[in-house]
């Protein structure tokens, strides 16, 4: 719901619909994006269309939607410094998406490797949705003019691609977007609690973001570690070990020493480690828990910031659409045509069409 941010520079970025946001969304993504809030004009969005890609309930839909939000807003997306939306709440995402494609390569597309792996994932489903997705990100993105985007390091192919649809779309039709800039933040990576595949609900790896503090230790007991780490008198190397990796999200600097020195050293063992980081965990989260009760409490509230969202969203992609219509040739309603034989067949906006015979 932000109000004058015109002159900051604009961040878009996309959220699954899960229903799930666990630890991996968090540090890699959401906590750099909620630091991102006062110092740009921060647009996010519940990517459904994206979703319907791979396999899904249509029943469940609307309820992963509204609760990937709640987390979303709890996790430090604050609806009052940002605008947050749901894309297909914003029709213009498909139509861009159209025009894009007459912009994009096909060969590109058949090089990400996210297609790829999606079609071996789900060799049953595999959709055009699935090949051009790409397409609707760079929709997604170059729809807002867009000049900065958040991105883990799986999705900087993806966002090489918008910036290619960028520039052929300016070259065919004259400068219309800015082109988009990848930003990383400093942990973009957490492995599953199998230490195999990057954490993932599919995967069902992940410590989910509102885990009460029971959970998360059951969870982190069992959690792979340093391999070569089988005695607790093996000294270990703390920056193969995800343990690690989650301690530089959650700990202070000097448990981080703590967990470092003494993994190295062998002067603590991988229980105490995880003891200390489960600790830090529950802490650092608890404010997280706390808001999103609040946001379960008032569905209207929610209700209301997915609304506003889609209304402010909306005139920003209509002024964009308008633009892009009138250069790519695009017809309008308020265009006047004129037949072969000098008969118009629109009128003018709002009025009927009329019938050439
Ligand atoms: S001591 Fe900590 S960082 Fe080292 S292997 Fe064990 S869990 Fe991992």
């Amino acid at each position: 719901m932000t109000k004058g941010t015109h002159a900051k520079k604009t961040v878009f970025s996309g959220i699954q619909p899960t229903g799930v946001v666990h630890i991996g969304n968090y540090l890699g993504a959401l906590r750099n994006w909620a630091d991102m809030l006062d110092d740009y004009d921060c647009i996010f969005c519940v990517v459904d269309l994206h979703a319907m890609t791979t396999p899904y309930d249509p029943a469940a839909m609307p309820e992963s939607v509204r609760e990937t939000l709640m987390v979303n807003m709890a996790a430090g997306l604050d609806p009052e410094r940002c605008t947050l939306f749901v894309q297909s709440h914003v029709r213009a995402h498909a139509e861009l998406t159209w025009i894009l494609g007459t912009c994009a390569s096909y060969g590109e597309l058949l090089r990400m490797t996210q297609f790829k792996d999606k079609t071996s994932r789900y060799p049953e489903n595999v959709n055009c949705g699935l090949f051009t997705y790409p397409i609707l990100m760079a929709a997604d993105i170059l729809l807002y003019k867009a000049e900065v985007v958040p991105v883990g390091e799986d999705q900087t192919q993806h966002l090489e691609f918008a910036r290619e649809v960028c520039r052929s779309f300016n070259g065919r039709f004259g400068e219309t977007f800015p082109e988009p800039q990848p930003k990383f933040g400093p942990v973009t990576r957490v492995m599953g609690l199998e230490n195999k595949a990057k954490m993932s609900k599919s995967l069902g790896n992940h410590i989910p973001l509102l885990a009460e503090p029971e959970e998360i230790w059951s969870l982190l007991r069992t959690a792979a570690t340093d391999p070569a780490r089988v005695r607790r008198t093996d000294p270990g190397t703390p920056e193969i070990c995800n343990i690690h990796t989650i301690h530089l999200g959650f700990s202070s600097e000097e448990d981080i020493l703590w967990c470092e020195e003494g993994c190295r050293s062998a002067g603590i063992g991988c229980v105490d480690c995880k003891k200390r980081l489960a600790g830090n965990m529950s802490a650092s989260l608890a404010p997280v828990r706390e808001r999103y009760k609040q946001y379960a409490a008032e569905p209207d509230y929610v209700h209301d910031v997915m609304l506003h969202g889609a209304k402010q969203c909306e005139q920003r992609a209509e002024r964009t659409m308008h633009e892009v219509r009138k250069k790519t040739g695009c017809t309008t309603k308020s265009n006047r045509y004129l037949s072969p034989k000098g008969i118009q067949l629109f009128r003018s906006e709002n009025s009927k069409q009329t019938r050439e015979n």
